[in-house]
């Protein structure tokens, strides 16, 4: 059942300044004032399920019971359909070396494994983004925005982050790296994620 969010108080479940920034702005609007878990020294919880919601429950659910106040949290990454839905809920793991995070490596290591497939192309993916909003109770509710598209190779443009050169979405002749950051930001998974948390919002729901 859908439960009113009473502001002003809201915890954003992340440590990342950019995704930190980005809810801000989209919240503003609605009179909340949100507050980060690294602000309040939240530790960040281990990512074990093999779902994003199940993640994104882990993060919101984690930073809720420990503030005591509403808790916002997301999970994303991207899923291609001939390696069984991998990288998934492990798309950032896939990046990680010892010197921080390698897309570049993750993108050739996704690629590799298509070729071992023997799979035909077009190569069907699609960018996922879970966002889950937890009560210190143990209420939630979850919002799943996803983008279709396909694994294209070689990579291609300069922009975005992750795994933006090698994500074609459908319908467009571009990769996302190769897109203006506004028509990204306004087809993308999270902001479908997002469109669904903010309908909630103006529902007054
Ligand atoms: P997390 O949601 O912070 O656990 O990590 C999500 C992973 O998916 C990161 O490695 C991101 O680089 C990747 N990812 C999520 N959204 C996008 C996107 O819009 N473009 C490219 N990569 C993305």
């Amino acid at each position: 059942m859908s439960r009113k969010l009473t502001g002003p108080r809201l915890l954003i479940a992340t440590h990342n300044a950019g995704k930190l920034e980005e809810f801000r702005a989209l919240l503003a609007p609605y009179g909340l004032a949100p507050v980060s878990a690294a602000e309040l020294g939240l530790p960040e919880p281990a990512e074990t399920e093999d779902t994003f919601e199940g993640n994104a429950r882990i993060k919101a659910h984690a930073a809720a019971r420990a503030a005591q106040m509403p808790a916002l949290a997301d999970d994303s990454g991207i899923a291609i359909d001939p390696l069984g839905g991998a990288p998934g809920v492990r798309t950032a793991d896939w990046a990680e070396t010892p010197q921080g995070r390698d897309f570049v490596m993750a993108m050739r290591r996704a690629h590799d494994e298509l070729l071992r497939s023997g799979a035909p192309q077009p190569w069907r993916a699609r960018f996922v983004c879970v966002l889950c909003l937890a009560w210190p109770d143990g209420h939630d509710e979850l919002f799943r925005g996803e983008v279709e598209g396909t694994f294209v190779w070689p990579m291609r443009g300069a922009l975005g982050h992750g795994y933006d050169p090698i994500f074609q979405p459908e319908g467009h002749a571009l990769t996302f790296a190769q897109m203006d950051p506004a028509e990204k930001n306004a087809m993308s998974h999270r902001a479908r994620a997002v469109a669904l948390l903010r309908r909630k919002l103006e529902q007054g729901a």
